[in-house]
């Protein structure tokens, strides 16, 4: 701690308390559960007395599952749906289809829904999953059809696998991974510095380059919502930059996302996997095919600062370090790619 936090911290502490006794209860990381939008920003822990109150209580309201599916159980579905409500859903792929099971993100909006990401090899029925949501909610909402979006947090094969499912159907845009594809469609004449907004038709997202972890690598804010939908960038488990020459990337993308959710009212952060056990500091052994007693996916906004934190001060010098939440993971120090950080696996 530095001497002049020491008045801001009694201030946000004051804060803090006071806030304790007069919100609603939230559960821990975040958000989670909420069943009203009435929460407010300090569950992120992303207030503090000289900062704005980004204003949560205009969000849409929406909950997250007890438990998602974790490869423990054969008879598991090849993905989980969950409704975050009527006009978001999370999909999980199985880790008995793939170890890396995905979560991936359908947004309705008016005119469009976009689907992020379309998962990893085991051959999900992702197309199948799909359509049987965008037909219930049709069904919803009165309609015969909506134009459906495939596009991607990035472009690695953990999340572009089931792109060819989607090759053939009707009343659907496609945008491909790669930079060009993602800047085109976007409309972001200035990598990676513009963020853009994407309209779905009385939804508006805003898109947050962030290369780091893969060079077109974007982040997605749900302005409904809240919900900072963050990819591989930021998720409970290996946050991995896989060359020296994209930690520079790394970092910047990292200050880029605070920046951002210091301006913005954050619910949760949404990542696209999780390999934190339950237990601070510890992840199953990469590559494991069962999570038992798997880490929650949301991840907060103090959790990201924490990040943030941690990457500034490494600077140059990257190195693999376990955090409650994640694990900062330059690949290129590791001795073995994705082996466990010194704080090792839990089960041993
Ligand atoms: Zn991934």
């Amino acid at each position: 701690m530095k001497p002049w936090m020491s008045t801001g911290l009694l201030a946000v502490a004051f804060v803090a308390l006071f806030l304790a006794c007069t919100t609603p209860r939230v559960a821990e990381h975040g958000g989670v559960e909420h069943k009203d939008a009435s929460v407010t920003a300090d569950v992120n822990g992303s207030n503090t007395s000289e900062e704005s109150s980004p204003d949560l209580t205009s969000l849409e309201a929406g909950t997250l599952p007890d438990h998602w599916i974790d490869g423990t159980d054969e008879s598991e579905p090849a993905i989980q749906v969950h409704a975050y409500n009527d006009d978001l859903y999370i999909l999980r792929q199985s880790k008995r289809t793939n170890y890396e099971a995905p979560f991936m993100y359908l947004i309705f909006g008016a005119k469009n829904a976009i689907l992020l990401d379309t998962g990893s090899r085991g051959d999900p029925p992702l197309r199948a999953t799909v359509d049987t949501v965008l037909k219930k909610w049709c069904a919803r909402e009165g309609r015969d059809d909506i134009h459906l979006i495939v596009g991607h947090t990035h472009g690695h094969g953990d999340h572009i696998a089931n792109d060819h499912q989607f090759d053939d159907r009707p009343n659907t845009t496609f945008v491909s991974a790669r930079l060009k594809s993602v800047k085109d469609f976007y409309g972001i004449t200035d990598w990676p510095n513009q963020l853009v907004e994407f309209d779905l038709g009385q939804r508006i997202l805003d898109i947050i380059p962030t290369p780091g972890h893969h060079r077109a690598h974007l982040v997605f804010y749900d302005r409904r919502t809240g919900l900072l939908l963050s990819g591989d960038t930021f998720y409970p488990g290996f946050l991995f930059v896989f060359r020296p020459q994209s930690w520079p990337d790394f970092r910047a993308s990292t200050r880029r996302l605070v920046e951002f959710v210091d301006r913005n009212p954050i619910t949760t952060i949404l990542g696209c996997h999780v390999e934190m056990t339950n237990k601070p500091k510890y992840a199953f052994a990469y590559r494991t095919k069962e999570h038992p007693n798997e880490r929650r996916l949301e991840l907060t906004v103090a959790d990201l600062k924490e990040l943030d934190a941690a990457v500034a001060s490494m600077g140059d010098e990257p190195r693999i370090e376990p955090h409650d939440s994640f694990i900062v993971y330059p690949a290129w120090k590791a001795e073995r790619f994705g082996a466990p950080p010194p704080v090792g696996d839990p089960t041993k």
